[in-house]
């Protein structure tokens, strides 16, 4: 498996980690946009959020509440924080194993670039 993502699940290679239990993994960016720069992952191999399956909708779940939980721990709950997934290569995915990318500490544009 050449996943760079899937690497870090199984600590082939080394990352940041926040949080990680049996279907999630939490971890610093290594080129952080933002103060704080988390990335929340399914432990299951997905590549991009059009994979999903109608079996994933609990994971998204999790995955959602994980970053709150995350917000709440790391501080920055009260202020706020953005959540992207970029799906496909316009949207700017680059890592394809879909990831929610959890950003905070800074005020936030809008519209995105
Ligand atoms: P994408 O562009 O696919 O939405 O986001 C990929 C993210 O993964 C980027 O923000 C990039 O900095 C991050 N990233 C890429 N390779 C690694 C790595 O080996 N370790 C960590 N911690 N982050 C990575
Ligand atoms: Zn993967």
């Amino acid at each position: 498996m050449s996943c760079i993502f899937c690497k870090i699940i199984n600590k082939e290679i080394p990352a940041r980690i926040l949080y990680e239990d049996e279907r999630v993994l939490a971890f610093y960016d290594i080129n952080p946009q933002a103060p704080y720069h988390i990335l929340v992952i399914p432990k299951k191999h997905i590549s991009t959020l059009l994979e999903l399956e109608e079996a994933d909708k609990e994971l998204i779940g999790h995955i959602y509440l994980t970053i709150n939980q995350i917000s709440k721990d790391l501080g920055f709950a009260e202020r706020g924080y953005r959540v992207v997934v970029n799906c496909k290569e316009e949207a700017g995915q680059t890592v394809f194993h879909m990831h929610f990318h959890v950003l905070a500490g800074r005020p936030m544009d809008w519209p995105p670039g």
